[in-house]
């Protein structure tokens, strides 16, 4: 169980579930040649993918190339369930970032076999979370920017106006599917710039000036 900070305060839950968006960026969805698609793609990982990124992110040995996809990851306050955007809007407790570590390598071949990603995407530690900073800092979830360095070099940069469902919608959208109860985490989709981690790497992630955070990665 993993019970996030928000503005250096543990939060009332630990971690529920994580909803996840694949292909929310037209440049991810391009780099990894998958059509833009006209809905929404979401996967779930349960709560024992949750960890906290400043432990270090631990990589699973021997399953192939472990991708890091930086994502805008937002934390649900009160419940939602068929809610509109502004309903969203005063339902959320913090945004922070995450890392949707994915086994690319066992992704692609459940793809071929049109099997779901779940091997590739849920497994425990697969959901490395920093800290979220209060919502009322957000004056405009449609410009967000946030970067990832890996060992000095910039490897990932996005910003929230490049989302093909922004953050307001994409929730309203999942809470037509899923009711999202407090403590659950939403992950907004990854920017274009994945790529492969590996053991030693040091990573810096940071969101606006409002949260920069260093971390390590380690065997699992
Ligand atoms: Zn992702």
């Amino acid at each position: 169980m993993f019970t996030p900070l928000v503005e250096n305060s543990r939060f009332h839950s630990s971690v529920g579930k994580i909803v996840c968006v694949g292909r929310n960026y037209a440049a991810h969805a391009a780099e990894l040649n998958n059509p833009v698609p006209d809905q929404p793609v979401l996967f779930i990982k349960p709560a024992d993918a949750a960890c906290d990124l400043t432990q270090g992110v631990q990589i699973p040995d021997g399953l192939g190339a472990v991708h890091h996809e930086l994502e805008i990851a937002v934390l649900i306050g009160t419940r939602l369930s068929h809610a509109d955007e502004q309903e969203v809007s005063v339902a959320l407790a913090g945004v922070g970032l995450g890392l949707d570590l994915t086994l690319r390598d066992v992704q692609s071949q459940l793809k071929e076999k049109g099997l779901p990603w779940e091997r590739a995407k849920a497994f425990d530690g697969a959901c490395p979370l920093t800290s979220f900073v209060a919502v009322d800092r957000v004056s405009d979830w449609t410009s967000l920017s946030f970067q990832l360095t890996r060992n000095g070099s910039i490897q990932q940069q996005g910003n929230s106006k490049d989302m093909l469902t922004p953050v307001l919608a994409l929730i309203a959208h999942i809470s037509e599917v899923f009711t999202l109860n407090p403590g659950d985490v939403v992950m907004t989709g990854t920017p274009a710039g994945v790529g492969p981690l590996e053991c030693g790497d040091r990573l810096e992630l940071s969101l606006e000036d409002w949260l920069a955070t260093t971390t390590e990665v380690r065997q699992a």
